[in-house]
């Protein structure tokens, strides 16, 4: 049953031969042009039919959304729009698709109204171009680190530990719900449960991954991680996909090297493989914008977009820096926040951190050295008793990509940041020992897929980038 794609048939190297082709029906004009598409390409391959060769019953099923197999010659097109079409002999109809209930006509859908039908839209040329984009990525960056000498490693997903304690974790259990064993103080006894302790889906492989990376140098995870945050915004799931790279004998520096060259990698490889799809997806993206005010426009399209930034620096300010930025601007009358950060010290807002990339400095900015207080315990204390070696790489229409720092290599220092936390010992007994057994200076980044796939696609809301997404009150299957 081996057939040829359409993606290599569009090529025109079978031209003349008979061909057999699998796919779904996108249109049927004239009882004449099938428009099939098989997922290989954006393209379509023209099939035409000669009507009177074929039964009315066959004819009666070719609807959009038909699978269907056709037997035909490549011959040249004198169509406009292709270069090359299918003379149909054969039709085998593998399975019909109802015009009255089947949901995905060729007119244009709303993205809402596509995220109800998450099994079908990738059928749609919007969502099978995200997904091969998506595809390319995950390609490229087990290819980036491989050619980098890093080794792929698999974090556990269920896990004891809260890697940052911020407590937007899902929680783990094979115990009866609705009667669960109770301790004395009326709270639930985990250690009748499966694990014999309180467990959790990860928020992130990191502490695992420093085990790791004292080891074998330099590690990666690429795995879904879980947040049971309660935020519906356009950039937050509550299952998605992180890529933590954690470098045994790397600094602040090296890790920003790391991350600015690994993402312009990534992006590189999908300009150069996935042209296609980027073009559709940017001239999707035209489309759309022409509805919207002057001032709304993105300046640039998509494609130069990326090529702007695998060829430019990201800019690396100092919190500090950046606190003195937003200081000195002037208060944006026609919007309702004022991009003003009285007091050194306070956690930055989104607001803040798109001033800074898209109206003062126009480019992806890194952003480092962050106050101690608002960062997690095991990131590296600077000299000055006060900030971290912190960095969020931050971008245009995205806000935060990259969290990551320089982590804490000193027990002594790791030890007090945690008791003054109240973050027991006796939970991260294991990372302690990484510190007491050959500590070494390291670092390391979290870069949520989802977020890089949104930029690479330029689509606008998270959801649309992962096939089945995650969200409060959303999980029908
Ligand atoms: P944010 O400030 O956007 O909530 P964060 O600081 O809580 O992100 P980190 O814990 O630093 O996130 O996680 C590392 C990266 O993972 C982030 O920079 C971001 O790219 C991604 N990320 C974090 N939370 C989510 C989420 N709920 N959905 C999708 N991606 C996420
Ligand atoms: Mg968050
Ligand atoms: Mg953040
Ligand atoms: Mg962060």
């Amino acid at each position: 049953m081996r057939s040829v794609s359409i993606k290599e048939l569009l090529t025109g190297k079978q031209l003349l031969q008979e061909i057999t082709v699998n796919g779904w029906v996108r249109t049927f004009r004239s009882n004449r042009f099938i428009a099939l598409n098989d997922g290989s390409t954006i393209n379509n391959i023209q099939c035409v039919v000669d009507f009177e060769k074929f039964e009315d019953d066959i004819l009666r099923q070719i609807n959009t959304g038909a699978a269907l197999r056709i037997k035909g010659t490549l011959v040249e097109s004198q169509g406009k729009g292709q270069n090359v079409e299918i003379q149909v002999k054969e039709i085998f109809v593998h399975g019909g698709a109802d015009p009255e209930v089947y949901p995905i006509q060729p007119k244009k859908h709303s993205l809402e109204f596509l995220r109800e039908k998450a099994h079908l839209r990738v059928r749609t040329n919007t969502f099978s171009a995200v997904m091969r984009v998506r595809s390319a990525l995950s390609f490229a960056i087990h290819q980036y680190f491989r050619n980098n000498g890093f080794y792929y490693f698999h974090a556990p997903i269920i896990t004891g530990s809260d890697a940052e304690g911020a407590g937007e974790m899902f929680r783990v259990t094979t115990l009866d719900e609705k009667n669960p064993p109770l301790n004395d103080d009326g709270r639930v006894n985990f250690k009748e449960d499966f694990f014999g302790k309180e467990t959790n889906l990860t928020v992130s492989g990191q502490l695992e991954a420093e085990a790791y990376a004292m080891a074998l140098g330099k590690v990666y995870t690429f795995g879904p991680t879980f947040r049971a945050e309660n935020s519906n915004t356009s950039r937050h799931l509550a299952e998605f996909w992180m890529i933590e790279p954690e470098m045994a004998f790397y600094d602040l520096d090296a890790n920003m090297d790391l991350a600015e060259d690994f993402i312009k990698s990534v992006l590189k490889y999908v300009l150069e493989n996935c042209e296609e799809d980027l073009l559709f997806l940017e001239n999707r993206l035209l489309e759309e914008e022409k509805s919207k005010p002057q001032t709304e426009r993105s300046e640039m399209p998509l494609i130069e977009k990326l090529k702007f930034i695998t060829d430019n620096n990201f800019k690396r300010v100092t919190y500090t820096e950046a606190i003195e930025i937003l200081r000195n601007s002037k208060p944006n009358k026609k919007k309702k926040f004022q991009y003003l950060i009285d007091e050194w010290g306070a956690d930055l807002q989104s607001e803040h951190e798109r001033y800074l990339v898209e109206k003062h400095f126009k480019c992806p900015v890194i952003l480092f050295d962050y106050p101690a207080k608002i960062k997690a315990f095991y990131m590296r204390l600077n000299e000055d008793g006060k900030t971290v070696r912190a960095m969020d790489i931050l971008f245009p229409g995205i806000g935060e990509i990259v969290g990551g720092s320089q982590r804490e290599e000193r027990l002594d220092v790791l030890k007090e940041k945690m008791a003054a936390l109240d973050i027991p010992e006796e939970e991260l007994w294991w990372y302690l020992d990484l510190r007491k057994f050959g500590t070494a200076v390291h670092s390391g980044f979290g870069l949520g897929f989802e977020r890089l796939v949104l930029f690479a696609t330029g689509m606008g809301n998270i959801r649309d980038v992962i096939p089945f997404p995650r969200t409060p009150q959303n999980a029908e299957f």
